[in-house]
């Protein structure tokens, strides 16, 4: 038993370190692409947190929430970053606990905006996993969640794990929710249980490239004289949590890597125009 068990994590592990090295791709470099028309408008990122707030610690006996809240608020990129977190109102391991929510008035009080992620003590669950009338009944009692904290019904939902349909779609909309899904994903939230993330540079490096693309082809919305890009994290995972500053380095970095122009302020610091950016990002259905 113990034997077979130990067999299939070396399986495992092998897996996961083929699967890195065969995603592994190249760093796109200005010489790469200097013929390519040139982007004129600058882009803004816009920070998004999955899955928290987490009541874990690190090995350092940081709290991973607790801890990205420090490094987005102060770091040599830019200070005062903020975000948008995509909660879970009532997991037993987060927003359900008393120190889970704790965590969810902090982020309200740095100014970072509370959008609704799961409300089902059953924790993360697929919307369309879920009966409508549970799924309906699970978006009120999320917003009611955040209202308390807030003072204000979050209009922003994204789908556990990505998931959602036509049916999914109209109930959102029934609760005047706005589903909002991501430009880029850090790809942190696949790979929890070994808090590593292969290739995190050249993966958003050619994401950015991606973005540089959809920019030029006037696939993206322009706010406020900025191209908003979503980028996605998972908070309660403590190996992004322990890198955040870095990740905050790389993407302004990589930018300029695939000439993509960045605003004077590389990510969102204003909660209104945070807020007014993610009503242009919204999905728009074409069921
Ligand atoms: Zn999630």
């Amino acid at each position: 038993m113990f034997h077979n068990r130990s067999l299939s994590t070396v399986y495992l592990l092998l897996f996961i370190l083929c699967a890195g090295l065969l995603s592994a791709c190249s760093i796109i470099t200005p010489a790469d692409i200097e013929d390519e028309p040139a982007v004129q408008v600058p882009v803004r990122f816009l920070l998004s947190f999955d899955d928290g707030p987490s009541i874990r610690t690190d090995i350092f006996g940081r709290n991973p929430t607790e801890y990205i809240l420090q490094q987005i608020e102060n770091n040599p990129v830019q200070n005062d970053i903020k975000a948008i977190f995509f909660v879970q109102t009532r997991n037993s391991n987060g927003g359900g606990t008393e120190q889970g929510k704790a965590l969810l008035r902090k982020e309200h009080q740095q100014g970072h905006l509370l959008g609704l992620h799961s409300a089902s003590p059953r924790g993360h669950v697929a919307h369309t996993d879920m009966s409508a009338s549970e799924l309906d009944q699970s978006l009120k009692d999320g917003i009611q969640d955040i209202q308390r904290i807030t003072g204000y019904q979050t209009v922003f939902v994204r789908p556990p794990s990505w998931y959602y349909d036509q049916d999914t779609y109209a109930i959102y909309k029934k609760n005047n929710l706005n589903m909002i899904l991501t430009d880029i994903s850090a790809r942190d939230g696949v790979i929890h249980v070994f808090k590593i993330s292969f290739r995190r540079r050249s993966h958003i490096n050619n994401e950015l490239y991606k973005i540089r693309r959809q920019i030029i082809n006037r696939q993206l919305p322009i706010v406020d004289g900025v191209v908003p890009v979503l980028v996605t994290f998972h908070d309660p995972n403590t190996f992004t949590a322990g890198h955040m500053t870095e990740y905050l380095s790389i993407l302004t970095e990589e930018a300029a890597n695939v000439l993509l122009p960045v605003s004077d302020k590389p990510f969102y610091d204003q909660t209104n125009a945070l807020r007014e950016a993610l009503l242009h990002k919204a999905f728009i259905s074409e069921f």
